[in-house]
């Protein structure tokens, strides 16, 4: 339901896309809780019940291996039974209409590149892939979820996420930091901001900056326009202005 307030944000949303010549959204993991995927800080989120310094570690890798494998297998049986949602799909869309020209993302569940969104920067890597932690060979996600070592080495198997305590992948960050760069207009969906580096794309951008979340917190104020809501249905209302 929307309020008339929201009316006039999402009109000014839709304006300031219409403005803008060079357009970046980047997501986080409110843009896939609709999808039926758990976020991380939300009252119903990963955290609740986990500290994620005891599982998303690479210390947790290495000394911790039977809990780190079951959070993530948890993570990875999770995402079997989630598709994109209509969102995902109107960026998609705008992307293809010229609406916006990049998607970057905190998310490693795929569910952008599965909606047909090009290019997508997946900063924090993916769960959708898996390698050996010990000496990179690939592997696959039947061996990941038995639990098999190294088919080389005998080392760990993950998936290939950026844990706590890892840098992020130097292609994807430098992809990013040149569209936010080049950006007119940076759209934020979903995400708290509370992870470093990627809490600092929003302010490297020349241009305005949106904040679509649905808890407000303190980065809130730094932000041109802020629409307090789900990302799903913000999504749909500005693009049914958009047609
Ligand atoms: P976060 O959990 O810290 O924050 C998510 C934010 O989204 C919260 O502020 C919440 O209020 C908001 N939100 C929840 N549902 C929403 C909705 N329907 N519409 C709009 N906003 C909504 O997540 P983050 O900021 O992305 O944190 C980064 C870390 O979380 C990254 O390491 C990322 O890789 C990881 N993560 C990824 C996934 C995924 O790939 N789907 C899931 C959980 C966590
Ligand atoms: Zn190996």
């Amino acid at each position: 339901m929307t309020n008339p307030h929201q009316e006039e944000t999402f009109t000014e949303l839709y304006k300031l896309i219409k403005q803008s010549n060079y357009t970046v959204v980047l997501t986080g993991a409110g843009m896939s809780t609709e999808c039926g995927l758990p976020d991380f800080r939300s009252p119903s989120g990963w955290w609740k019940n986990i500290d994620p310094l005891t599982v998303a570690t690479v210390e947790a890798l290495e000394t911790n291996y039977d809990l780190f494998h079951e959070f993530y297998c948890a993570r990875i049986k999770a995402l079997e039974n989630c598709h994109p949602h209509e969102g995902h799909y109107i960026l998609t869309k705008w992307q293809q209409n010229g609406h916006i020209q990049r998607v970057v993302t905190q998310n490693v569940d795929g569910l952008h590149t599965q909606a047909q969104t090009t290019h997508v920067a997946e900063l924090h890597g993916s769960i959708l892939i898996y390698s050996c932690h010990d000496c990179g060979n690939e592997a696959s996600k039947h061996q990941f979820l038995s639990k098999e070592n190294c088919s080389l080495c005998n080392g760990k198997l993950r998936p290939n996420v950026v844990l706590f305590g890892e840098n992020l992948p130097q292609l994807a960050w430098n992809n990013a930091l040149h569209h936010i760069q080049l950006a007119e207009l940076v759209i934020v969906i979903g995400s708290s901001l509370q992870v470093y580096p990627v809490s600092q794309l929003p302010k490297m951008t020349n241009g305005k900056t949106i904040y679509i979340n649905m808890e407000m917190n303190e980065k809130q104020s730094f932000f041109d326009l802020v629409i307090e809501g789900s990302a799903r249905d913000t999504l749909i209302e500005v693009d049914r202005l958009l047609k």
